[in-house]
């Protein structure tokens, strides 16, 4: 019997501030293909397990294993390179720039082959940035002052920007906090045409949310995994029930 093929293995993760394990021998496990949110009250370490996996963070011990790397001795350049991309929960978008600007300024300029004529390379980029427009619902406004667009599809231009460099892991804080009932189900959309060619991280507090994107949830809780399963074994956990109803 063959082990299953992870795209992310976090082993044994631990990170203290000033004696304080925010995140505390954290094993867990990210299959390709995978939409996995992690969810768990204020405070249980969510984001700094983002911020351990992108090399924000250095964790105090543990391994992270990515593509045949352990993340936890790279620079966060090096993360990026390797194919990790990472959204925060603020848009960083530039809002002087048109849609097509901003997705084009995105394009990994390392990654286009070497010698070939810069005509060339301008209309592989056109098309790449048509393409990434169509996923996250721009084609439209790609001529379009970002200053415009509404804040939903602000967060989609900036989950464009990232899947322009084709990451083979996306993480995302929170993507779909601020946004209407129809961009939140055209996010639960994306999610899922993406993730044919990566696996996404999503850290999540609305849970109807999570129950459209969840293959599997990971819940944490003092920075430890509290429970961890499909969304409807995790919901039926007295040992969550507990945790969020605080008795
Ligand atoms: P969550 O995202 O689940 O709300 P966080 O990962 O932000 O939780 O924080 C987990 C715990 O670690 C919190 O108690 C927080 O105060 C603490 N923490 C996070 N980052 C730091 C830091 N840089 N220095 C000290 N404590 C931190």
């Amino acid at each position: 019997h063959q082990p299953p093929e992870f795209l992310l293995a976090v082993e044994g993760l631990t990170v203290s501030f000033d004696g304080f394990k925010a995140v505390n021998d954290l094993s867990f496990y990210v299959e390709e293909n995978e939409i996995r949110v992690i969810i768990g009250p204020n405070g249980a370490g969510k984001t700094t397990v983002l911020d351990l996996i992108c090399g924000k963070t250095k964790a105090t011990s543990g391994a992270i294993h990515f593509r045949g790397k352990d993340l936890t001795k790279m620079k966060e350049n090096e993360i990026v390179q390797a194919g990790v991309g990472r959204k925060f929960q603020t848009p960083s978008i530039y809002e002087d720039l048109t849609v097509f600007e901003n997705l084009e300024i995105s394009y990994p300029q390392g990654r286009s082959v070497f010698g070939a004529l810069a005509f060339q390379r301008t209309a592989t980029v056109r098309e790449r940035v048509e393409e990434v427009a169509e996923a996250i619902f721009l084609k439209d406004k790609l001529g379009m002052s970002a200053d415009l667009l509404s804040h939903g599809q602000k967060q989609w231009l900036e989950i464009g920007m990232l899947l322009i460099q084709d990451p083979d892991l996306l993480m995302l804080d929170e993507p779909v906090a601020g946004m209407s009932v129809s961009e939140r189900v055209k996010t639960a959309e994306l999610l899922h045409t993406i993730i044919k060619d990566r696996s996404v991280l999503v850290i999540e507090h609305d849970m109807k949310f999570v129950e459209d994107i969840a293959h599997k949830v990971t819940v944490l809780h003092q920075g430890q995994i509290l429970s961890e399963g499909s969304m409807d074994t995790v919901k039926n956990d007295p040992k969550v029930i507990e945790v969020y109803l605080g008795h």
